[in-house]
């Protein structure tokens, strides 16, 4: 199966690419398992994995500051 992306060539029963990641089943997208209706884009799904590293990035940040909080404080 050819990826649509950048035509890598992938093995058969592959879902995304080797090469760049890409989902090399467009077709599948809309018809999820259980029917809801209603799949998530591509869009919702990157907007939820920035929320999600946001989140990340400010306990990091938190860690960090109180960390070095705490380093002063021990001085
Ligand atoms: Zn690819």
């Amino acid at each position: 199966m050819q990826c649509p992306k950048c035509g890598t060539e992938n093995a058969a029963g592959k879902i995304i690419c080797r090469n760049c990641g890409a989902r090399l089943r467009p077709g599948s997208a809309g018809t999820g398992p259980g029917g809801s209706g209603r799949s998530e884009t591509d869009e919702e799904l990157s907007q939820r994995l920035r929320y999600d590293l946001l989140r990340i990035v400010w306990v990091v940040a938190v860690v960090v500051l109180v960390g070095l909080g705490l380093g002063l404080l021990l001085k």
